[in-house]
């Protein structure tokens, strides 16, 4: 698959929030998370910066919910319960966005995608270290 998309339409599964992006690192960002939040959702996000990511329709059916320390915001449409994005913790410059509602792709296009360990998140350690990888999710496509 062709990683290096620059920008790109998305929408939640009913179509009635749409929206516009520039992805921040194409999708050679794309990544899973452990967390207990994350690991229930099951979703695939890549990264925009806020400004890069625009609601173009349907801001008045999002629904945001938080936990926890309440600093990230996870959006989901409140028709269809799809999530779209969520302002980061780890990063609150950036969203991370559903892959699996960007136009033309499939979570399942990706052979591998990493798992990012937000059980140990880095905004909870003393040391400042950066975000760990606590593995890879792979998709093996039958024959
Ligand atoms: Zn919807």
């Amino acid at each position: 698959m062709n990683k290096d998309i620059g920008e790109i339409n998305g929408a939640c599964h009913c179509g009635d929030v749409r929206f516009h992006m520039t992805l921040s690192n194409g999708l050679h960002s794309a990544r899973r998370c452990n967390c207990s939040y994350c690991r229930m959702r099951g979703a695939v996000a890549v990264s925009a910066e806020l400004a890069d990511f625009h609601i173009l329709q349907g801001a008045e059916l999002l629904t945001v919910y938080r936990f926890n320390t309440m600093s990230a915001q996870h959006f989901f449409c409140s028709r269809c319960g799809i999530y779209t994005h969520h302002q980061r913790r780890s990063n609150p410059h950036q969203y991370g966005v559903n892959v699996a509602c960007l136009e033309g792709i499939s979570p399942f296009d990706f052979d591998e995608v990493p798992v990012s360990d937000g059980i140990a998140h880095p905004k909870d350690d003393p040391t400042g270290a950066g975000p760990r990888q606590a593995g890879v999710l792979r998709f093996i496509p039958a024959d």
